[in-house]
């Protein structure tokens, strides 16, 4: 293989980054802020505390300090895991018998197996620091749930993490990876909460969803004395925490002087997209160069492609602040053979509102073309993709062919943001030829949009 590029590029002690990127600062119309849906009026710092950390709060509410130093501890342990490799391409470019070069910025190398750890050390640092006892958060494919559970047992902090109760049943190594780490792990929709008894009162045989199991998390934060909740994506904090990912992988392009002609990350509530393209994105709006930016979401939850720009709950106990954003409506949930995660509701303000401006792209594709790609991907490069990370794979791997058609050798660089070891049913379902595409209809999109609040 001829390489002018290694195929690994990594970065050095001196090039790491020791400050997180604060993409809302470089905005000049910034994100709405969130709303109190009972006063209709901005959430005040100190109505945030009673559910997320103080320092959190903080960094939720800034949108004008451009770098945000990260503190020695969570700097240490990055160095277990970060830098993450940005891997050129060669062996996927090789089969695809494309002109166009290929990067991925590989974010599943830790036991979590996702790009969530990044910020749940973070929040579990800050949630040490004020002296909590512990923290409640919900988990769905269970990433996130796993990369909290790691991130406290680090500080020695409790964590009571509420499973969507078809995932709690189907990945039941994924709980025992949380338990390993010392969570206790509730299925949800769960007898133990109010909200999540009126849910069950309601829908007795429902299999949950994460706006409720995020419901039930807050209801405990709020009534246990010295906890939190947190949570792990959708925040202006999550994307603040994930710059990481953008700034490691700006610094590894500029190592070598390239210059990405599309930036290409798959979108649930949109962090891993948000850090990933948050110093290109800052250059972009300083009108200092024009990557294309296109975010990726499964055509069965489409928020940004078929969502409405509105204000919307977080949750579907709508206990949580209301945030102006992409959303089909947090009544909506994809049919029942979705399998490919990203299934979230809504869209994080900070990239709903540039997307809003068309400062950046999105598309849809449909899942059996997004583990068509996925295998594709795992066969010539080796990693065994998630199914959320594999929709970017499918994006870039269309990119890649157009380029073939036209002769044009762009510079692609997409998000890998995880491995897909605890996805085997949903790979099953695929290789077994039982998976099907369900594409929501007019009417199912009008449903859940119905149910938006009243709010301007
Ligand atoms: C959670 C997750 C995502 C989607 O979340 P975002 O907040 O949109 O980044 C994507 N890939 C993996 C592997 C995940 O665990």
């Amino acid at each position: 293989m001829k390489q002018e590029i290694p195929y690994k590029i990594y970065l050095n002690e001196k090039e790491i980054p020791r400050q997180w990127l604060n993409l809302r600062a470089f905005m000049d119309k910034k994100p709405a802020p969130l709303i109190n849906p009972a006063t209709l009026r901005p959430m005040t710092a100190e109505e945030l505390s009673r559910v997320f950390c103080n320092e959190l709060v903080k960094q939720e509410l800034d949108d004008t300090t451009p770098y945000i130093d990260i503190p020695q501890e969570i700097l240490d342990f990055y160095k277990m895991y970060r830098p993450s490799p940005l891997v050129r391409a060669y062996f996927l470019e090789k089969a695809l018998d494309t002109p166009a070069k290929i990067y991925y910025k590989f974010e599943g190398n830790n036991t979590s197996g996702s790009h969530k750890l990044n910020s749940a050390i973070a929040q579990a640092y800050y949630a040490k620091s004020q002296g909590l006892r512990g923290v409640t958060t919900e988990t769905g494919a269970g990433q996130w749930g796993t990369a909290m559970s790691m991130a406290c047992s680090y500080f020695g902090l409790d964590c009571k993490v509420f499973m969507v109760k078809v995932s709690y049943e189907q990945k039941p190594f994924r709980r025992e990876v949380m338990r390993t780490y010392g969570a206790s792990v509730t299925p949800s929709p769960s007898p133990t909460t109010n909200i999540g008894r009126k849910i069950l009162q309601e829908f007795p045989g429902t299999t949950g969803s994460l706006g409720c199991a995020i419901s039930e998390a807050v209801e405990v934060a709020v009534s246990s004395e010295g906890y939190r909740y947190v949570l792990g994506s959708v925040l202006n904090q999550v994307l603040l925490h994930q710059s990481v990912i953008g700034l490691e992988t700006k610094a590894a392009l500029d190592k070598y002087d390239i210059v990405p002609d599309v930036i290409i990350g798959c979108a649930g509530g949109g962090s891993n997209l948000g850090g990933l393209i948050a110093p290109f994105m800052v250059e972009k709006l300083q009108g200092k160069a024009n990557y294309r930016i296109v975010a990726v979401e499964p055509a069965s939850c489409p928020s940004f492609t078929r969502g409405k720009y509105a204000y919307d709950f977080c949750d579907t106990g709508k206990v949580c602040p209301l945030a102006k954003m992409y959303t089909l409506g947090s009544g909506f949930i994809p049919s029942a053979n979705h399998a490919g995660g990203l299934r979230y509701h809504g869209m994080t303000t900070t990239l709903s509102e540039l997307y809003d401006q068309g400062l950046m792209e999105a598309r849809s594709v449909e899942q059996t073309a997004v583990f068509e790609a996925a295998e594709q991907f795992a066969r010539v490069e080796g990693i065994l993709p998630a199914p959320e990370s594999s929709h970017a794979i499918r994006a870039a791997i269309d990119e890649a062919l157009r380029c073939k058609q036209t002769g044009e050798a762009k510079t692609i660089v997409f998000g890998l943001t995880g491995t897909g070891y605890f996805d085997m049913v949903a790979y099953q379902k695929y290789n077994d030829g039982e998976m099907s595409d369900y594409i929501p209809t007019d009417e199912d999109i009008a449903k859940g949009l119905a149910g938006l609040p009243k709010v301007e």
